[in-house]
C-alpha cells in the first residue's frame, strides 16, 4: 500500500508544514508488503522458538489440551461458565447435531469485594450462582444428554486470566489481573478450587474443561463451519490460538495428532526489534500501567488505538499544523479519545465531515474546526486503523504459514504463497485446488465487528502475504459467543476422550 494515496490529491489548501509532517507520520505508519512479508517470518520465527523451550518466550504458545474440533453433528447440554471480568455469566447451551444450537444465559455482578475476597469466597459465590441458575432455569441433569452417561452436569470454564495449563481440566492461575486480587488462587488448579466450591455447596456439576475465550472462538465457530484453523480476538486486547500438529510441540510428548495452541501473540516482539513502532506508540507504551510488555497489542487493539491517535493529533497542534495551535483539556487527557470514535471518524463520508465536526465538539470539547483540520483528524484514523488492521491479518497469515510449512495444513494442497516469492501451487489453469474446504478464521471482538474497513484491509493484506487466493481460501468470520458456546464443546470434547479411553 502507498501512504501517499491517502494524503489528499489537490491539497492547495494544506500549509507546506502540515503536507511535510503528514507525508512523514504516513510513512511511520505504512506496513508495506516486504514488511509485512519480514513481520510474517519473523512471527513464524518466534512461534516455533515458544513450541520448543519451556523458557519465556516473547509468543508463550501454550498448549491447551483441546486436541479436536467438533463437526457440528455433536448432541447434548452443557453448562458454561464465564469469568473474565465484572460479569460471572452461567449459560445452558443445547447440541442439536445439525449446526444448530440453543443458549439460555444469565450474568451475576462479581462485587468489588469478591474481587479482592479470598479465593474460597468467590468460588462459593460462583457455586451459588450456578445453583440459583439449575433451579431457576429448571435445568436437571434428566433433560441432558452427554457421552459420559452420568447423571452429572458437565460444565466447560472460560477463564480470561493467565493459566498455565497442565490438562483439559486443570490449570494453575499465574497471576490476576484486571482488578482481581483473590488471595488463594496464585498458584492453584483453578478447576480444582472450583470443583470444591461446588461439591461444598451441594452443586451436581462437574468442571470437565478450562480454556482460554481464543480457544472457544475457535471450537464455537467449527460447530458451524468446519475446518476452522484460528480462533481470534481483536476487541480490548488481541490473542489467536490455531491447530497445530503435535509433532511440532517440542515439550511434551502427545497421542492425540492436533492440538490447539494459545500464541499469546500480543506480546510479539517485545523487543522491538522489527515492529514499525513509532514515537507515538513509543509514548503510550511509556505511560501504560505494563511498559514494554504487549508491544504488538498496543498497536492493533481497542483499547489503545484511540490513544495512538491522541498522540499524533497532539503532536500535530504542538507544530501548529492542527487546530491552529490549540488543543482542549479534554484532549490533553491521557485515553480521552476512544477507538469508537476513530469508528466513527472513518465511517464519515459526508463533504464537509460533519459528523467528526460533532465528535470533536460532543466529545473532546474542540469547537473551532476547519476543514482542513477534519480531513487531518480522519487521515490520522486511517492510518492508525490501517496499520492495526495489515498488523492482525499478518499475525493470522503468519498462524497459517506455519501449518502450511509445518503444521496441520502441510501438502494439502492450499493455493497460498509460502513466502513472498514463492509461487502458489495452482493446477494448469491457474486455479487452486477448488475442491479445499476454505480456511475459516474465527473472530471475536468489537474492533473486527465494527471498525470500518477493518476486515477488509485484513483481506488485502491476507492476498499481499498469501497471495491472491487467500481472498478465496481464507475465510474471516465473526463467531459471537465463543465463551460459551466454546466452553461448552470443550467440556463435550473433555468428556469425549474420557470415554474413549476408558
Ligand atoms: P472485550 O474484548 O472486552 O470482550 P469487545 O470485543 O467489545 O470487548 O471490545 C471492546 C473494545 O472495542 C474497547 O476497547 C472499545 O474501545 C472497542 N470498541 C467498541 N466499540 C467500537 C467501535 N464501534 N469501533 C471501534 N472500536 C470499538
Ligand atoms: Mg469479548
Amino acid at each position: 500500500m502507498d501512504s501517499s494515496s491517502l494524503l489528499p490529491k489537490s491539497n492547495a489548501k494544506w500549509t507546506e508544514r502540515q503536507r511535510r509532517l503528514l507525508t512523514e507520520i504516513a510513512n511511520d505508519f505504512t506496513v508495506s508488503t516486504e514488511k509485512l512479508e519480514t513481520l510474517t517470518q519473523q512471527f513464524v520465527h518466534q512461534m516455533r522458538l515458544g513450541l520448543s523451550t519451556h523458557d519465556p518466550q516473547e509468543l508463550a504458545m501454550i498448549p491447551t489440551f483441546v486436541t479436536g474440533r467438533p463437526d457440528g453433528h455433536e448432541r447434548g447440554s452443557y453448562l458454561a461458565l464465564d469469568l473474565g471480568g465484572t460479569n460471572l455469566r452461567v449459560c445452558l447451551i443445547t447440541l442439536k447435531g445439525n449446526h444448530q444450537l440453543e443458549t439460555h444465559q444469565k450474568a451475576y455482578t462479581v462485587s468489588d469485594y469478591l474481587q479482592q475476597a479470598d479465593v474460597a469466597e468467590l468460588m462459593d459465590f460462583i457455586a451459588a450462582s450456578i445453583k440459583e441458575f439449575i433451579y431457576s432455569e429448571h435445568i436437571s441433569s434428566k433433560i441432558v444428554e452427554h457421552p459420559s452417561g452420568s447423571d452429572t452436569l458437565e460444565l466447560g470454564f472460560t477463564f480470561s486470566f493467565p493459566v498455565s495449563q497442565t490438562a483439559i481440566d486443570a490449570g494453575t492461575l499465574l497471576r490476576w489481573t484486571k482488578g482481581f486480587d483473590c488471595p488463594g488462587a496464585v498458584g492453584n488448579d483453578i478447576v480444582m478450587l472450583l470443583q470444591l466450591a461446588l461439591d461444598r455447596n451441594d452443586v451436581n456439576v462437574h468442571v470437565a474443561a478450562l480454556i482460554n475465550d481464543t480457544v472457544g472462538t475457535a471450537l464455537a465457530h467449527s460447530y458451524s463451519h468446519s475446518n476452522t484453523f484460528v480462533g481470534a480476538i481483536f476487541g480490548t486486547g488481541t490473542n489467536g490460538a490455531y491447530l497445530e500438529d503435535t509433532r511440532n510441540i517440542k515439550t511434551m510428548t502427545l497421542d492425540s495428532n492436533d492440538m490447539f495452541i494459545n500464541t499469546e501473540w500480543g506480546n510479539f516482539d517485545k523487543g522491538k526489534n522489527c515492529l514499525p513502532v513509532t514515537i507515538f506508540d513509543n509514548k503510550l507504551d511509556r505511560e501504560s500501567i505494563n511498559p514494554s510488555f504487549q508491544i504488538f497489542e498496543k498497536m492493533i487493539s481497542g483499547m489503545y488505538l484511540g490513544e495512538i491517535t491522541r498522540n499524533v493529533l497532539l503532536h500535530l497542534i504542538d507544530h501548529r499544523a492542527l487546530f491552529d495551535g490549540a488543543s482542549s483539556t479534554q484532549l490533553n487527557m491521557h485515553s480521552a479519545f476512544e477507538a469508537k470514535f476513530m469508528s466513527v471518524i472513518e465511517a464519515d463520508d459526508s463533504e464537509s465531515l460533519n459528523r467528526t465536526a460533532r465528535v470533536l465538539e460532543r466529545y473532546l470539547d474542540i469547537h473551532l474546526s476547519t476543514q482542513t483540520d477534519r480531513e487531518i483528524v480522519k487521515l490520522v484514523c486511517q492510518l492508525v486503523g490501517t496499520r492495526a488492521a495489515r498488523l492482525s491479518a499478518m499475525a493470522t497469515a503468519a498462524l497459517i504459514r506455519q501449518g502450511l510449512e509445518a503444521g496441520s495444513l502441510r501438502n494439502q494442497g492450499y493455493p497460498l504463497k509460502t513466502s513472498l516469492h514463492s509461487e502458489e501451487s495452482v493446477d494448469q489453469n491457474g486455479n487452486g485446488d477448488a475442491s479445499r474446504p476454505p480456511l475459516h478464521v474465527a473472530i471475536d471482538g468489537s474492533v473486527f465487528e465494527h471498525y470500518p474497513h477493518f476486515e477488509e484491509r485484513m483481506y488485502d493484506a491476507l492476498v499481499e502475504v498469501l497471495g491472491k487466493h487467500a481472498k478465496d481460501v481464507v475465510k474471516l468470520g465473526i463467531a459471537r459467543d465463543g465463551s460459551g458456546v466454546g466452553a461448552a464443546l470443550a467440556a463435550l470434547i473433555a468428556t469425549k476422550s474420557v470415554t474413549n479411553s476408558r
